[in-house]
């Protein structure tokens, strides 16, 4: 007998992924809250709308901490209704936007108010802001903080583009120094400039060329610097799409000794090769680069450790005019991969083959996530928790086809791909917003750190 609590709705599946495992369950939704979470033979209150799941994998919806939306201002590369919507047919239920590439960029609390009233009743997910360091906007951060972004993030070499400076040394330092003052988190793109300047220019069709000129050296020595500082200060770090493996003892030695630093990788770090990578085949780029197959292995080691927390897919589109695939140059083409809509079966994919289960999927995609932005009431099932889901068929495949693809720009590296993992349906809280690629109307909220927290 389920316990006695206000119920509209309720999912049951064999295999719901909760906090404890993975388990036959009843999950009880009410008001678009997780009210309980029941054994799935429980009797099952009158009037509550039940939805049989069967087989099919009940996941908490997916929360991405690393998408490019490039909207206002760039919104022919993506879009903050076409990226909602590929985010939920994927199987993602919250994201939040990284400051750059949309003009304004996120540096001041009046830019973020302008990227706020462009998202208004445009988004399909729930939508949150990191903020931006930059040269300059030292006096802007807390301000920004107060009006609701997640964190600030930096660069530490050219950020691709003009309007988004990255900090020098010793604006980084001051940076930090604020940042630290309210216990905010920093969020680092972390390759060191010298290092980049001093390797070959990318130039070419090849990818050897490109990936020679973003050495792994760049990244270790970037972390080890953001390792000293965060020492130092007592900030809170965090390593955006973390490519290098030569830096996890970094990493995890750091935090050992109690450092405050965390890190991700990306999707395409995990399940794609610089040696598959054809010539020309522009889709394949992004900085840091994909790097080789043993490296990867190590990525996945560090996972399999925790020394990675998340994987977020860094989801960074443009037009595909700007892919170059008419010369096919990796030194002139945008840096970039779009994969917002297939993390979730591209990670689960390789996951299954190395032995992992979908709770570990659900610890680097959903759990670890909404753990680093704060929000309390994401990433997993249990009661109290926004009724996110995704719904999973794991065993099932399909071939990435691009037309598919709701992102603006179909341009994909995961292009002909056979997956596992379709995803049936996404729901935010309780109401199916996502059913078999089929998307509703927009429900999402704009969300702050305040709104995600339970207090
Ligand atoms: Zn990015």
């Amino acid at each position: 007998m389920a316990e006695a609590v206000a119920t509209d709705t309720v999912l049951r599946s064999t295999r719901v992924v909760t906090p404890g495992g993975i388990r036959p369950a009843a999950v009880a939704v009410n008001g678009g809250r997780i009210a309980a979470v029941w054994p799935h033979d429980a009797k099952l209150p009158e009037g509550a709308s039940v939805v049989e799941l069967a087989d099919d994998a009940l996941l908490p919806g997916l929360v991405d901490t690393h998408v490019h939306i490039n909207d206002p201002g760039r919104t022919e590369w993506e879009g903050f209704e076409t990226a909602t919507r590929a985010a939920a047919a994927g199987g993602v239920t919250t994201l939040i936007d990284m400051p750059l590439n949309s003009v304004p960029p996120t540096t001041t609390a009046d830019h973020l108010a302008v990227k706020r009233a462009t998202a208004l009743g445009k988004v399909h997910t729930d939508v949150g802001f990191w903020g931006g360091a930059v040269p300059g906007n030292l006096k802007d951060l807390r301000p920004l903080r107060e009006a609701g972004v997640f964190g600030f993030k930096c660069f530490l070499l050219h950020s691709g583009v003009e309007e988004f400076p990255q900090l020098a040394a010793g604006e980084l330092e001051e940076a930090m120094t604020e940042i630290a003052r309210f216990d905010g988190l920093l969020i680092v793109h972390a390759e060191d400039p010298g290092l980049i300047e001093a390797a070959p220019q990318p130039v070419g069709r090849h990818y050897a060329g490109f990936l020679a000129s973003r050495p792994r050296a760049a990244e270790n020595a970037a972390i080890q610097g953001l390792i000293a500082l965060a020492r130092r200060l007592g900030t809170r770090v965090h390593i955006l799409h973390l490519s290098s493996a030569d830096a996890l003892p970094l990493i995890a030695a750091a935090r050992h000794e109690g450092v405050r630093i965390t890190a991700e990788t990306c999707p395409h770090y995990l399940t794609l090769t610089a040696e598959e990578v054809p010539d020309g085949a522009t889709e394949f780029k992004c900085c840091p680069p994909i790097r080789e197959a043993a490296n990867q292995d190590a990525l996945w080691q560090g996972l399999s450790d925790g020394t990675i927390d998340c994987v977020v897919s860094d989801h960074s589109p443009c037009t595909a005019e700007l892919k170059c695939f008419d010369t096919g140059d990796f030194g002139q083409a945008w840096g970039g991969i779009s994969s917002l809509q297939l993390g979730l079966p591209a990670i689960w994919t390789e996951a299954r083959r190395r032995g992992h289960g979908l709770e570990d999927v659900v610890r680097w995609m959903a759990q670890a996530p909404a753990l680093l932005a704060g929000l309390r009431t994401k990433g997993a099932i249990t009661a109290g928790h926004d009724a996110d889901f995704t719904v999973l068929a794991p065993e099932e495949t399909f071939t990435v086809v691009p037309s598919e693809l709701h992102h603006r720009n179909q341009v994909t590296a995961y292009a002909g791909r056979t997956l596992h993992g379709v995803v049936r349906s996404t729901w935010l809280r309780g109401e199916r917003i996502a059913d078999r690629g089929t998307v509703a109307p927009p429900a999402g909220r704009l969300i702050t750190p305040a709104e995600g927290s339970n207090s």
